[in-house]
């Protein structure tokens, strides 16, 4: 069965953009994901621990026939490569990528909670989703992204930083 996932991505060490494009270049070369759509990159304030440079954050869609655990294997392989060193949750990082809607599905499991916990909190997340898929439903939450994004009560700073039309140019150009 052909499913659709969002995975989001964020960098705030080294070249931020540089960390991304390549990640977002080695996703698309995973086996069993193709690029769909992307959302422009967005300067954001870090939120959960401050005291951190500002992060770009976007996000990604992909159509897929892979499960939800081979996703996140492909991900986390995608961040070793991009020099993702774990220091824990909310630690300044080279890359992160994370699983944030896959079809209507729910998983909760150990190493894998899907949507991702945290997405309707986020404007550094709603804000890339919403350019994307405003009307896509959360599931679990029942509410469109865009909904959320109406009334989320995370005011931190979210700021366009490159078009999408740039962003695809970069992307094209490895
Ligand atoms: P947050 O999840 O709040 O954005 P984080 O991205 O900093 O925090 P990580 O250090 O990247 O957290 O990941 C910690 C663990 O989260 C991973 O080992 C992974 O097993 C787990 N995890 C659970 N759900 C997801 C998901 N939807 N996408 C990615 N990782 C997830
Ligand atoms: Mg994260
Ligand atoms: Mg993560």
């Amino acid at each position: 069965m052909t499913s659709r996932v969002y995975i989001g991505f964020g960098a705030n060490l080294g070249d931020r953009l540089h960390n991304i494009v390549t990640a977002l270049n080695r996703l698309k070369q995973c086996a069993g994901l193709k690029l769909l759509s992307i959302s422009s990159i967005y300067e954001t304030e870090p939120v959960g621990c401050p005291n951190q440079a500002d992060y770009l954050n976007g996000a990604a869609c992909f159509k897929t026939e892979l499960p939800s655990v081979q996703i996140l294997t492909c991900c986390q392989q995608v961040e070793a490569l991009g020099g993702r060193i774990r220091e824990g949750h909310w630690q300044a990082r080279t890359i992160d990528l994370d699983i944030l809607i896959y079809d209507q599905e729910i998983i909760r499991s150990e190493n894998l909670t899907i949507p991702h916990p945290l997405l309707a909190k986020r404007r550094f997340v709603l804000t890339p989703l919403a350019e994307m898929a405003p009307n896509l439903m959360v599931p679990g939450i029942n509410r469109s992204i865009q909904e959320l994004l109406t009334f989320v009560q995370d005011d931190s700073r979210v700021k366009l930083y490159l078009t999408l039309a740039k962003l695809l140019d970069k992307l094209s150009e490895v």
